[in-house]
């Protein structure tokens, strides 16, 4: 019996039991019921010359099943944590069969002894089968004892009657003991799985390669056949990764407002929901995103909902950590990256970002200036205001850089009362212009004294070094401190307007007052 997509499987079972146990399975039960089919027959017609065919059909049954068997157990037990103890198991119970069987034909007479049989394809029913499964072989080993009965009568005073019972009662213990340990087997393989799953999350280097081994993990342990990984806020929610396990089931959208999010900033909550064949795990970080994961479940599997909910639980948890993670290193990249006071980038990441756009002004033949800002006789202000209203000025400063500043151009603190901003595709006329009417404004800020600046503007043009075009651009400014200050000076002029702004050709540190 093969199932879709190459597996084998069990009636009303296959796509749930490991597929090596099913195929095994399968065949045992197959011959099985051949085992107690074919002694049926030597009690059905009677004649001498029938029995010997079927001792023989019976042994080359058994022999081709213990080849089967043989080549199948080394497939099982060669892979790592394959519930090798219910092939095992069938094994033996299959043995009991086929020794049942031909003993049971040489012996006095099959319909003497036929009693003990009737119950070992149900048990192995019991191994691999579902409560449905279990009942249809139940009804008809049932038929077949009636059958016997009927045909034979079926004798209860007898010795060996009493020991095979024995025996089959035996094998029943055993078949149950391994049960458990097949279980037992399962539950470490859930926890192994779960603490792999938590492995994964803090050994990621982040939260999008986390996700990509978390997903197939959670797939596997929640037996689901479909996870998909959302992203978002209540607003909206975005699918960010999928991982469906064979089957064509489609995603489950989480329409708009599904999502509420609870609780204030800086709170870290996690759960899971459990629908008819959805389960929902969200969780939500410092940042107030919120990350779901949907598991499709359909069939459910081996997992009982007690065990199910457990592992869904565990899993929210580590969807929690993964989160909660990702928000630290967030925080960390944030602090490694801004400045305290202003929250504006930091000089690391200003080189960083001038590296990015050297590479790029060079690859796109497009140039872009850098400006350098420093506030004007700010000493004073300090002496004069106090130094925490010579933080506010900056503040203010900083925000009035950013919001004239566009999306593609970097603000960054430079040093004290340094700023630097990057202008993308910006030639020095443009970007002279835009300082121009960021200075008029930088005056009318609602600080103790008018602030003013000067500046230096520098183009990339003509440099493949960042710290060349930042000695350019501070050169600039020390020949606009030179000149007066409060006024923008240019490093290089442009080519087709000589007399614009300043031309700055001598070393500025070499002149610069003491
Ligand atoms: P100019 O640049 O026009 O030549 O004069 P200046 O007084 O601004 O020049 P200088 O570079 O000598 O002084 C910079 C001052 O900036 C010194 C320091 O008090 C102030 N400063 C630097 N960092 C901070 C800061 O974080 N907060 C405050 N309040 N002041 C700062
Ligand atoms: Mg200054
Ligand atoms: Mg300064």
């Amino acid at each position: 019996m093969q199932g879709t997509g190459g597996r084998w499987w069990v009636p009303g079972y296959g796509s749930v039991v490991d597929p090596d146990v099913a195929k095994v399975a399968t065949i045992i039960i197959g011959f099985g019921f051949a085992g107690c089919a074919f002694p049926l027959l030597t009690v059905l017609l009677p004649h001498p010359a029938i029995r010997w065919t079927v001792f023989w059909f019976i042994a080359a049954i058994a022999l081709v099943e213990a080849v089967v068997m043989v080549s199948d157990l080394r497939g099982l037990i060669g892979s790592e944590f394959r519930p090798a103890p219910p092939a095992k198991t069938l094994a033996q119970v299959l043995a009991a069969v086929v020794a049942t069987g031909l003993a049971n034909y040489v012996g006095v007479g099959t319909h003497s002894y036929f009693y003990a049989l009737i119950l070992l394809p149900v048990l192995i029913a019991a191994v691999v089968g579902n409560g449905a499964f279990l009942a249809v072989v139940w009804l008809a080993t049932m038929g077949m004892l009636v059958g016997t009965a009927l045909a034979a009568g079926v004798p209860t005073d007898s010795l060996p009657i009493l020991l095979i019972s024995c025996g089959v009662a035996a094998l029943a213990g055993g078949v149950m003991v391994h049960m458990l340990q097949v279980t037992l087997l399962r539950v470490y393989h859930m926890f192994l799985r779960l603490a792999e799953t938590t492995d994964v999350v803090l050994r990621a280097a982040g939260f999008d390669e986390a996700l990509a081994q978390f997903l197939p993990l959670v797939a596997a342990q929640a037996d689901v056949r479909r996870v998909d990984a959302y992203w978002g806020d209540a607003t909206r929610m975005e699918l960010i990764a999928s991982c469906p396990r064979g089957g064509s089931v489609p995603a489950t959208p989480i329409p708009p407002g599904a999502v509420s999010v609870q609780g204030g900033q800086g709170r870290t909550v996690t759960g899971f929901t459990i629908g008819a064949d959805t389960t929902t795990i969200f969780s939500v970080g410092t940042s107030q995103q919120v990350v779901v994961l949907v598991l499709n479940r359909g069939k459910p599997g081996w997992y009982s909902e007690t065990a199910y909910r457990f592992s869904v639980n565990r899993l929210a948890a580590v969807l929690g950590l993964l989160v909660q993670h990702q928000d630290f290193l967030d925080r960390l990249d944030l602090l490694g990256s801004t400045d305290g006071l202003t929250g504006l980038a930091n000089r690391r990441t200003l080189t960083a970002r001038l590296e990015a756009e050297l590479s790029e002004a060079r690859l796109r033949d497009r140039p872009f200036t850098l400006a350098m800002i420093d506030l004007d006789l700010f000493k004073d202000y300090n002496d004069t205001f106090g130094h925490q209203l010579g933080d506010v000025a900056l503040i203010e400063l900083g925000r009035l850089l950013r919001a004239r500043a566009r999306e593609t151009d970097l603000v960054a603190r430079y040093g004290g009362e340094e700023f630097c901003v990057v202008l993308p595709d910006t030639n020095l006329e443009e970007a002279t212009r835009w300082m121009g009417e960021v200075q008029a404004q930088a005056r009318a800020l609602p600080t103790r004294r008018p602030l003013t600046c000067s500046v230096g503007l520098a183009s990339s043009e003509g440099h493949d070094r960042v710290d060349a075009v930042l000695r350019a651009a501070d050169t600039a400014l020390y020949g606009a401190k030179a000149a007066g200050r409060d006024r923008i000076m240019l490093a290089t002029a442009p080519p087709d307007r000589p007399g614009w702004g300043f031309r700055v050709d001598a070393d500025p540190y070499a002149a610069r007052p003491a």
